[in-house]
C-alpha cells in the first residue's frame, strides 16, 4: 500500500538573494507538491547579486541561471514590489503560509564608532555600493568625491571592491553594468591615492587572494605595500588549513606588490595595516578632510592599541567594516550580532530565517546555499508535521487585492530586465533602472 498523499504545504520566503533562493530550491526539490511564493520588497530578484555583487564580477552573476530555474518551477510564484511591514505584515504571512522564511540580507551597515563619521564625505559601503550598483535605496546618493584621496576603512573583499572600482579607467569597466549615473561621477572624480585600511595585520585580512590579486592588474592603478610591514609573519596560528592556504597567498601576493617600481602609475592603491580609525578629521566646514588612525599591534588575534597615532588626509571616507540585519518587528534579534536572533535557523515555530540574516554578513554566495540546505532541511522536517494546512497563496492574492497592491511577477521581472537590456550602452549588458517608478513604467500601463 503506498502512502497517503501529504497535504498541500505552502511556503513564503521573504527576500529573493542567494540565500533565499538556495532555501526555495532545496524545498521545492523534496517537495515538490508544496506552493511557494517568494516575495520581494523590490520589483528586480536577486538581492546581493544585482545590487552588492561589484559590476565588473561578471561571471559571479551567472548564478542567477540557477535561480532563473527556480523560480520558473511550478508551484514557485515571485511577488516582487511586495514589501513586510509596509503591504502587509509578518503575523498576516504567518496566518497564511505553513512556513514563512526570512532571507532579509544584512542592509545595515555596521557604524563605525568614531567621532566625525557623520561628517559629509563618509559613506557605509552598503550605501556606496547601492549607489554604483543602482540599488533604488542608494542610487541617489551623489557621494563627494572631490580628490585627491579616498580612504576605504576594512580589509575585507568589499573594500578591495570598491577600491577597485574607483580605480579602473573607463575602459576597464566598458563592459560591466556599473550604472551610467555613477560611471560618469568616477569618471570625473579626480581621485589619485586610495587608502585601503586594516586594523590588523596582512596574516588577519579577511581577503580573499584572486580578490587581492586583481588590484595588481589595474591599467593605471599600481598596489603600493610598505615592505616593513610583510617582516616576521607566520600563518602558523591558522589552524584551518584552507584559510592557512589563502593567508599564504595573500602574502605572496602582497610581497610582489611591495617589491613592485614606481611605474608613475596615476592611481595608487595604498594598503596600511595595523591602524585602527580614531577620528574622521574635520576640514572646517563639515567636510570629511581625513582619518586619524592609531597604530595597532595584534595580541591574541585583536588589534590593540599603541597610542601613537598618525593622520592620513582623504576627502572621501567609505567604511567597508560588515553590515547588520534590519530589526523585523515583533522578531528578537541578536543585537551583538546584527542578527535575528535563532537557533540553527529556526526563529519561533513555522518561522525561519537563512542566510545573513541568520548567520551575519560572512561568506561568498555559495556559502549560502549550505546554510539554506540546512535551513531547508529543518523547514521541511516540519512541513511534515503540518495535519491542517494554512490557506496559502490564494488568501495572499486576496489580502493585496484587497489593499490594491500589484505584485511584480515574474514575467513582469523578465521585462523589466529585457527593457534594462535593450537601453544599455553598447557592450554594456545591461543599463539598470534605479528608480522603482522606472521599473514598474516598464511595464506598461496595468
Ligand atoms: P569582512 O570580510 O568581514 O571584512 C570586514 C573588515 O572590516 C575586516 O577587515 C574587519 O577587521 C574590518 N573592521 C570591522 N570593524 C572595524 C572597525 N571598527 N574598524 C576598522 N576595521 C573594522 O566583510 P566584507 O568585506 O563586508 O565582506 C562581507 C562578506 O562578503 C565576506 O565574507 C566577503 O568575503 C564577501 N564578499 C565576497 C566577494 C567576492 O568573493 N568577490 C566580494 C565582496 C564580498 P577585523 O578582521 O579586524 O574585524
Amino acid at each position: 500500500m503506498s502512502a497517503p498523499p501529504l497535504p498541500a504545504v505552502s511556503v513564503c520566503v521573504v527576500g529573493s538573494g542567494p540565500s533565499g533562493l538556495y532555501a526555495v530550491d532545496a524545498i521545492a526539490r523534496k517537495r515538490p507538491d508544496a506552493a511557494i511564493d517568494v516575495l520581494d520588497r523590490l520589483p528586480t530578484p536577486f538581492g546581493l547579486v544585482r545590487a552588492g555583487v561589484a559590476p565588473d564580477h561578471l561571471g559571479t552573476k551567472n548564478i542567477v541561471r540557477q535561480f532563473d530555474r527556480a523560480l520558473s518551477r511550478p508551484g514557485i510564484r515571485f511577488l516582487g514590489n511586495v514589501a513586510v511591514g509596509r503591504d502587509l505584515s509578518l503575523d498576516e504571512l504567518k496566518a497564511i503560509y505553513d512556513a514563512v522564511i526570512l532571507a532579509v540580507g544584512a542592509p545595515l551597515d555596521r557604524p563605525l564608532g568614531v567621532p566625525g563619521e557623520t561628517l559629509a564625505g563618509v559613506y557605509g559601503s552598503g550605501a556606496f555600493v547601492g549607489w554604483y550598483n543602482g540599488h533604488p535605496d542608494h542610487a541617489a546618493l551623489a557621494p563627494r568625491l572631490p580628490g585627491p584621496s579616498v580612504a576605504v576603512i576594512g580589509n575585507g573583499n568589499v573594500a578591495l571592491d570598491i577600491a577597485r572600482i574607483l580605480a579602473k579607467t573607463p575602459e576597464e569597466m566598458a563592459d560591466s553594468d556599473l550604472c551610467a549615473h555613477a560611471a560618469e561621477a568616477i569618471t570625473a572624480a579626480p581621485i589619485t591615492d586610495i587608502h585601503i585600511i586594516g586594523r590588523r595585520g596582512p596574516v588577519e585580512a579577511a581577503f580573499t587572494s584572486v580578490e587581492l590579486a586583481e588590484l595588481g592588474q589595474l591599467q593605471r592603478a599600481r598596489p603600493v605595500v610598505n615592505a616593513a610591514a610583510l617582516e616576521n609573519l607566520s600563518t602558523e596560528a591558522e589552524t584551518d588549513p584552507r584559510v592557512r592556504k589563502v593567508k599564504e597567498r595573500n602574502l605572496e601576493i602582497l610581497r610582489e606588490f611591495a617589491d613592485r617600481p614606481d611605474g608613475g602609475e596615476p592611481v595608487r592603491l595604498h594598503l596600511h595595516f595595523h591602524a585602527a580609525p580614531c577620528t574622521v578629521l574635520d576640514d572646517g566646514s563639515g567636510c570629511a578632510a581625513g582619518l586619524r588612525l592609531e597604530r595597532t599591534q595584534v595580541k591574541d588575534g585583536r588589534a590593540i592599541g599603541t597610542g601613537t597615532t598618525f593622520d592620513l588626509p582623504a576627502t572621501t571616507i567609505i567604511t567597508a567594516i560588515g553590515y547588520r540585519c534590519a530589526a523585523v518587528p515583533g522578531l528578537p534579534m541578536d543585537e551583538s550580532r546584527g542578527i535575528i536572533a535563532n537557533e540553527e535557523g529556526c526563529v519561533e515555530t513555522g518561522v525561519y530565517v537563512t542566510g545573513w540574516a541568520r548567520r551575519g554578513p560572512s561568506g561568498v554566495i555559495p556559502t549560502n546555499r549550505s546554510d539554506a540546505l540546512a535551513v531547508a532541511g529543518r523547514v521541511l522536517a516540519d512541513l511534515e508535521t503540518v495535519v491542517l494546512p494554512k490557506p496559502g497563496p490564494d488568501a495572499l492574492d486576496s489580502l493585496l487585492t484587497s489593499r490594491a497592491v500589484r505584485p511584480v511577477c515574474y514575467a513582469d521581472w523578465q521585462k523589466i530586465e529585457a527593457a534594462e537590456v535593450a537601453r544599455a550602452a553598447k557592450g554594456r549588458p545591461r543599463e539598470k533602472f534605479i528608480r522603482v517608478e522606472d521599473m514598474l513604467a516598464a511595464l506598461g500601463p496595468s
